[in-house]
């Protein structure tokens, strides 16, 4: 079946086909280093993740570009409020953006380019748009005309025509031809940084720097391009203007947004102050699986509303996901007393999963199959009438789950990755007849306060009581 994505640009369900067969081409708009990323930046991330994992599971190539936007006003004013470098100070929490990404067990993109690290590339572009004719000075800043470029307003369904000769509305704004106009290049100014350029002294604006790393890094035209809703207007409409503007090419095929995690009907974030942070949640005892379950289990277009209650439903439903995987891991290799009728409704409920995803990237709907799946599963194992076939066939749909949402079952916090590994290693041990290692494998365990029985219906393991 078809992957079909709803396509801000169009308005409705798109099939999707890449530029490049095989291969998929994805900018997601990054953090602005300033602060730390609140749990609502981490929905978006998140959405982002589990696009990239499904597009990979389904066989895809996958090559990524996240931004980190380390100057712009906000950087700039914090670093010197902090009386430090901006370099300094955005360091900070670069390296913070890193070890919450890993926390959450989001995949590393293939590049994170930082804006400092490209200006002579935003010169470049900028340069490109005055030659066009698209660009007018005023006041050492350089401001992107938009009644130059038709498009404009397509992908925020925006009358541009109301804000042509509208009244002045702010008035930082004066030096603008158009409100709408927007600044491609900021003039120097004595306490702030600014870097000497082919097209002279300044700083890039916002939309530029999206612009000129995106289309360096992924090509003029590429495939998907991604942010939360308040990224549509106006950073995602100056960034299509840009860079069409520029090359005359179409920019980007496939624009998506996630909608906002909420709280209390109000967007989270920064300035609302109604936030918070992984480091928050973890103080408060939280498990970050459960945070990264809780964060995607909701389909991508629809508000979340935060709420702890939700947080803890989310945790228990990812409990039943690992005790069905510890469960599995108790049976030996050789059940033959089924019928293979659980491996059946597996295959079943996998691909109710994956058409669900195909579809949108439908999350909520994949998790009820699996649910369904779970409930299935432990009611035949109840039974004692199951085949090796059936249980790998499980094991198979749990295996499919981790990787597309990025969360094992049975890994959890209490029975780590290596002691489930070690289980497996010597019941393999065993099936080789090399009893000596898999006597090494018990006692190990042992040790860590895992104890193992054999019954005639595989190996179960308990806690050593203390
Ligand atoms: P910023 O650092 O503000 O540029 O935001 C980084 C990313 O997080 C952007 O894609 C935003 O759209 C997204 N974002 C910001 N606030 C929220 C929120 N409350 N819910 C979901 N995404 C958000
Ligand atoms: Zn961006």
């Amino acid at each position: 079946m078809a992957i079909r994505f709803y396509n801000t640009l169009t308005r409705q369900e798109d099939e999707f086909v890449p530029l490049h067969s095989g291969e998929v081409r994805l900018y997601t708009c990054g953090p602005t280093v300033y602060d730390y990323a609140h749990i609502g930046n981490f929905r978006t991330y998140l959405w982002e993740d589990l696009l990239r994992r499904f597009l990979r599971f389904r066989g895809y190539r996958v090559t990524q570009a996240m931004n980190l936007t380390d100057v712009d006003d906000k950087t700039i004013a914090n670093a010197r409020a902090a009386g430090i470098s901006l370099e300094d100070y955005t360091r900070r929490y670069i390296d913070a953006f890193f070890e919450d990404i890993e926390t959450l067990g989001i995949e590393k993109a293939e590049h994170y380019p930082r804006a400092t690290h490209f200006i002579p590339d935003m010169a470049r572009l900028v340069g490109k748009l005055m030659e066009r004719g698209h660009v007018y000075e005023s006041r050492g800043s350089l401001y992107f005309k938009i009644a130059t470029y038709p498009g404009y307003g397509r992908l925020s369904r925006l009358d541009t025509a109301a804000g042509v000769g509208q009244a002045r509305i702010d008035s930082d704004e004066y030096e603008r031809d158009n409100p709408r106009d927007f600044a491609v290049w900021k003039a120097p100014k004595d306490d702030e940084p600014f870097w000497q350029t082919e097209i002279g002294p300044g700083r890039p604006g916002w939309h530029i720097e999206c612009s000129a790393m995106s289309m360096k890094l992924l090509g003029e035209t590429f495939d998907i391009h991604t942010g939360g809703v308040d990224n549509i207007f106006p950073h995602h409409e100056n960034e299509i203007a840009q860079s069409e503007a520029a090359t005359g090419k179409p920019f980007v095929r496939y624009w998506m947004h996630a909608a906002h995690l909420v709280v209390d009907g109000e967007k989270m974030s920064k300035s609302r102050g109604n936030f918070f942070t992984l480091r928050d949640l973890a103080a408060r005892g939280y498990d970050m699986r459960a945070v990264r379950y809780h964060l995607v289990s909701v389909h991508y277009r629809k508000p979340l509303n935060f709420t702890f209650e939700g947080l803890a439903q989310s945790q228990a439903a990812l409990a039943r996901l690992d005790d069905l995987a510890l469960r599995l891991g108790q049976f030996g290799a050789s059940h033959t007393t089924g019928t293979g009728d659980l491996a059946a409704k597996a295959r079943e409920r996998l691909q109710g999963m994956l058409e669900d995803l195909d579809h949108d990237l439908n999350t909520a709907g994949a998790l009820g199959h699996l649910f369904e799946l779970v409930r299935e599963t432990h009611t035949t194992l109840d039974t004692g009438r199951f085949s090796t076939e059936d249980l790998e066939a499980v094991r198979k749909v749990l295996h499919a789950f981790g990787r597309i949402f990025g969360i094992e079952p049975g890994q959890r916090a209490d029975l780590d990755a290596e002691i489930e590994d070690l289980i497996r290693r010597r019941a393999e041990a065993r099936s080789q007849r090399n009893f000596a290692e898999s006597d090494r494998i018990r006692d190990d365990l042992l040790r860590r306060g895992i104890v193992l029985e054999d019954t005639p219906q595989g190996v179960r393991w308990k806690r050593k009581s203390a």
